[in-house]
C-alpha cells in the first residue's frame, strides 16, 4: 500500500507543524515548505497527492504558488488555507488552480471532508513492480510510430513508410521512453491498451520541441484519459513559454473540447534544466540543435547499446556560408563555425546503434530549403558515418515525398556512403518497424 503525500507550504512554523501532526496521525506523508519558492521546488520533485498552501507568505505567495504548481502538475490538488474570508481571494485562489479554499483554524473533519472531496475514487499512484518486471524480460527496443515531418501525409502512396508524425518508442531497462508526441502517439496508445490492460502504465515523454508535428498527439494520446496511468513529460522551456503552458495552450477550447488540466492521468510536465539525467537506469544526453526556436536532440544509453534521436536539424555548414556570402561576413570564420559544430554534433552521436535522424531534404530540394530548419539526407548519412554510427535511420520524411521517392533518396544515401568504403546500415524510418537492441554491435530489425 502507497503511503499518500501531502506537502504543507506555510511560513508560521506552529501552524505548520500542527497540520503536519494531524496528516502523520492518519498516515500520511508530510513534506513541508516554510515559503513559495521551496513549496514549488518539492511539489515538482515530489509530485505529492495534496497541497495544502498558506496565501500571504515571502518569497512567492500563495497565489503565484498555485499558478505555478498547476501548470505543471495536473493531479495535485492543492487545498489554499487563509485567515480571510474575503470573497475576492477565494475567487483568484481557485483561477489560480486550487481545488479547495478553508479557513484558519484548520481542523482534522475540514481536511479529511475536503480531501474526501477532492480523491473520491482516484487510485493512488499504483505501483509498477509487475509492470517493470514483464519488460526487463524483454530486450530493449526501439518501435517506430511515427515517421513523417511537419504534416501527417495519409495516401496510398505513403503506406509503406507512414503517414503519421513523429514518435518513437524506447523500451529499455524497465521503462517506456517515448520520443516526441506527434500523430503517431495514437497508435502507440492504443497498443499500450492492449498490451497491459489494467496495470498501470507508467511512460516518460521526451519532448524536443513542441512543433505541432512533435506534439499534436499528445490529446489523441489514450494512456492520459485513465486514471492509473503515470505520464512523466519531459522537454525544455520554449523560446516564447514554458513547456507546460505550449501544451495546455492546444488543448484550449478553440482547439479542443478537453484541456489538459482535466486530464484524468497522473500526468506532470517537468521543464528540463540539465543536459544529462536519468529516466530510470537510462542515462539521457541532450543536444541543443539547429531548428527554428528552442530544440534538443537526445541520446539514450540503454544496457543494450544507445538510441539517438535528433528529428529536425540543419547542418550549419552550408547555412553559414551563404548567410556570409550574403551579409559580407567572412567566408572562413563561418566555414570554421560550421565545422566547429559539426565535430561536436558527431561527438554526440559517437559509436551510437542506432540514430534517428533529420533527412527531409534531397541535395537538390535543400538548396531551396537553407535555413528552413532541416538537414538533406546526404548530410544526416555523412555526420553518422563520420561518428561511426552502426545504423541510421533517415527520419522526419517531407509530406511531398511518396514511398518510390524515399526509396530513391535511401538508395542515393547507401551508394554515397558505400563510395567512401564504409558499412553503415541505412534505413528509411518506416512507421511499424521495430529494432531490437542487442548488447553486441549487431542490431536485428523485425516487421
Ligand atoms: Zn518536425
Ligand atoms: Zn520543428
Amino acid at each position: 500500500m502507497v503511503m499518500p503525500s501531502v506537502l504543507i507550504i506555510e511560513d508560521d512554523d506552529d501552524s505548520r507543524l500542527a497540520i503536519a501532526k494531524l496528516f502523520a496521525r492518519a498516515n500520511w506523508k508530510v513534506l513541508e515548505a516554510a515559503d513559495g519558492d521551496a513549496g514549488v521546488e518539492l511539489a515538482i520533485r515530489d509530485r505529492p497527492e495534496v497541497i495544502l498552501c498558506d496565501l500571504l507568505m515571502p518569497k512567492s505567495n500563495g497565489f503565484q504558488v498555485c499558478r505555478t504548481i498547476r501548470q505543471q502538475l495536473q493531479p495535485t490538488k492543492i487545498i489554499v488555507v487563509s485567515g480571510r474570508d474575503y470573497p475576492v481571494d477565494r475567487a483568484s485562489a481557485m483561477e489560480a488552480g486550487a481545488d479547495e479554499y478553508l479557513l484558519k483554524p484548520i481542523t482534522w473533519e475540514a481536511l479529511s471532508d475536503a480531501i474526501d472531496r477532492l480523491l473520491p475514487a482516484t487510485p493512488r499512484p499504483p505501483m509498477a513492480t509487475k509492470l517493470s518486471f514483464l519488460m526487463i524480460r524483454r530486450p530493449p527496443r526501439v518501435k517506430l510510430w511515427g515517421v513523417r515531418g511537419s504534416l501527417p501525409t495519409p495516401g496510398p502512396k505513403t503506406v509503406r513508410y507512414g503517414g503519421n508524425t513523429s514518435c518513437v518508442e524506447v523500451r529499455a531497462d524497465g521503462e517506456i521512453i517515448v520520443l516526441d508526441a506527434g500523430t503517431g502517439i495514437h497508435g502507440l496508445g492504443l497498443a499500450l491498451d492492449k498490451e497491459l490492460g489494467a496495470q498501470t502504465i507508467k511512460v516518460t515523454l521526451l519532448i524536443t520541441h513542441t512543433h505541432w508535428d512533435h506534439i499534436q498527439g499528445l490529446p489523441f494520446f489514450s494512456s492520459v484519459y485513465n486514471g492509473k496511468n503515470l505520464i512523466r513529460i519531459l522537454g525544455y522551456e520554449g523560446a516564447r513559454a514554458g513547456l507546460a503552458t505550449i501544451l495546455a495552450g492546444q488543448m484550449e477550447t478553440p482547439f479542443f473540447p478537453v484541456s489538459l488540466r482535466e486530464l484524468p492521468s497522473h500526468l506532470a510536465i517537468e521543464e528540463l534544466k540539465e543536459m544529462e539525467f536519468h529516466i530510470g537506469k537510462v542515462k539521457v544526453v541532450s543536444k541543443f540543435v539547429n531548428h527554428p526556436g528552442i530544440c534538443a536532440g537526445y541520446r539514450l544509453y540503454t544496457s543494450a547499446g544507445s538510441v539517438a534521436y535528433m528529428p529536425d536539424n540543419e547542418p550549419y555548414e552550408f547555412l553559414k556560408v551563404q548567410v556570409a556570402e550574403k551579409d559580407g561576413i567572412d567566408g572562413d570564420q563561418a566555414r570554421s563555425f560550421a565545422e566547429t559544430e559539426r565535430a561536436k554534433m558527431v561527438e554526440f552521436l559517437r559509436d551510437c546503434d542506432v540514430a534517428i535522424l533529420d533527412g527531409q531534404y534531397t541535395d537538390e530540394e535543400y538548396q531551396r530549403h537553407v535555413g528552413w530548419g532541416h538537414s538533406p539526407v546526404s548530410s544526416a548519412v555523412l555526420l553518422a558515418r563520420d561518428a561511426n554510427v552502426k545504423k541510421v535511420l533517415i527520419f522526419h520524411h517531407d509530406p511531398t515525398h511518396d514511398d518510390d521517392r524515399i526509396d530513391q533518396m535511401i538508395e542515393q544515401a547507401r551508394d554515397l556512403v558505400a563510395e567512401s568504403g564504409h558499412s553503415m546500415v541505412i534505413e528509411g524510418a518506416r512507421e511499424g518497424v521495430e529494432i531490437v537492441l542487442e548488447k553486441r554491435e549487431a542490431v536485428r530489425v523485425k516487421g
